[in-house]
């Protein structure tokens, strides 16, 4: 008899292999003794690889049970898509759309939701792609219950950022540059861009080492939002895309896919050179891929960061939420990280606000749409808007600047001011947080 024991990959015995009698009836000897060592250790294996096979199709299963659940919680009741139904869609110039000053600080939850059916109904886009209009509703409204109640990062956020687009397509003169499809996937894109988002930034998700950090190393939140749209889009009664063919449909999430991606900064940053050089040396060749989908991404960065080409009252308004935003990061990497914020999302130096947005208007609004301008001189008033609020907060950090060096020499403590008081500071935080809205 020959014995051997089989082990897992901790060396733990997880089972014995036996030999009996050999067939010739000679004693077993040490060779026979190495291969079926070697024999067991196979074993081995096999049953590792066996028992992880299990587990992964468990694990798939268990997967798939949570995201039929979750489908059917995330999106909107038919019951709501049919009271949207039937209220009336003011025009786009009721609404201001057109405009690149438009701001929905004013409107009502179900204003905004209209206004968007609005965009896609004057691009003509559900006859062009044949979409129900109770889909179109129903897809609207889950879309706005998968945004989070965060300070800046939340469905209004989505809307203004589509609401951008459609100016630059109506009132920016890329209608006869974009295809059909591509207007369709932009559009969706911009509401989509930041589904979920936590009202922290990737870096966040790296160091407190989140799922989703673990899930997708760079550009952690945009896969995020990206797999969240798509989600809502394969929900039924949610499926605006339904009748696209195989081949337009592969594209469109393609398309999709390049569209949210391209709002992590970080992939604007790698993309802008060789977009500015073609704009810069005239090279433009809208027929080729390649330029096309640059010219894409450079449209979400310009929509995405839109808030800084807005009127000053209103950029004002973003500002406070947009830092409000990062200063509640903040709290939360002193409370959970035991670390100090960076200023940006430092409460402690919020001082330095207006000379922080001088610095994010000229690193990144301004080559952005200065670029644009270039491409086409109607998506000028972005650039110019962008320039002026960068004036008022160099106004501001100029003045900010002064005081802290009036308070260091008196040394006194100075009161913390609002900014619509004093216009020199910005105080933020989620007890001054959204601007009052009509409910
Ligand atoms: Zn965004």
């Amino acid at each position: 008899m020959l014995c051997m024991p089989i082990k897992n990959a901790n060396g733990a015995i997880q089972g014995v292999s036996l030999l009996v009698n050999k067939i010739d009836g000679s004693a077993f000897n040490k060779n026979d003794e190495d291969m079926f060592e070697a024999f067991a250790i196979f074993c081995g294996m096999g049953i590792h690889n066996t028992k992880m096979y299990e587990k992964v199709c468990r694990a798939v299963a268990k997967q798939r049970v949570a995201l039929e659940t979750l489908s059917y919680h995330a999106t909107a009741p038919s019951e709501e898509a049919q009271r949207i139904k039937k209220l009336p869609v003011p025009t786009s110039n009721e609404l201001g759309l057109l405009k690149f000053s438009f701001s929905e600080l004013r409107m009502t939850e179900d204003e905004t939701l209209l206004a968007a059916m609005r965009m896609f109904l004057d691009l003509d886009l559900l006859n062009k792609f044949r979409i129900n209009y109770e889909t179109m509703c129903r897809w609207l409204l889950s879309v706005r219950k998968n945004y989070r109640n965060v300070t800046y990062h939340n469905w209004r956020h989505a809307f203004t950022v589509a609401q951008t687009m459609f100016a630059i397509i109506k009132s920016g003169g890329m209608k006869n540059v974009l295809t059909d499809i591509e207007v369709m996937c932009l559009m969706v894109a911009c509401l989509s861009h930041d589904l979920d988002h936590r009202g922290t930034n990737n870096n966040f998700q790296v160091m407190i080492e989140s799922p989703l950090a673990q899930l997708y190393s760079t550009s952690t939140m945009e896969h995020h939002h990206f797999d969240q749209c798509i989600m809502i889009l394969n929900s039924k009664g949610n499926e605006i895309f339904m009748n696209l063919n195989p081949e337009e449909y592969t594209n469109a999430i393609r398309l999709l896919e390049h569209a949210i991606l391209a709002t992590d900064l970080a992939v604007y940053f790698k993309s802008r050179g060789e977009f500015f050089h073609i704009v810069e040396e005239q090279k433009c060749e809208w027929n080729e891929d390649d330029q096309r989908e640059l010219l894409r991404g450079m449209l979400m960065t310009a929509c995405d960061i839109s808030a800084i080409s807005k009127p000053w009252d209103v950029q004002k308004e973003i500002a406070k939420l947009v830092f409000g935003e990062f200063f509640e990061q903040g709290d939360l990497e002193r409370q959970q990280l035991n670390k100090v914020p960076d200023d940006m999302m430092n409460r402690e130096k919020r001082d330095l606000l207006p000379k922080m947005q001088v610095g994010f208007v000229d690193a990144i609004c301004l080559p952005c749409y200065e670029s644009l301008t270039k491409v086409n001189d109607k998506m000028k008033p972005l650039l110019d808007m962008c320039q002026s609020n960068r004036n008022n907060w160099q106004h501001l950090a100029t003045i900010s600047t002064q005081q802290m060096e009036e308070k260091e020499s008196i040394k006194g403590s100075a009161e913390e001011k609002d900014i619509d008081e004093s216009e020199t500071s910005l105080s933020t935080g989620k007890s001054q947080g959204a601007p009052p809205r009509k409910k």
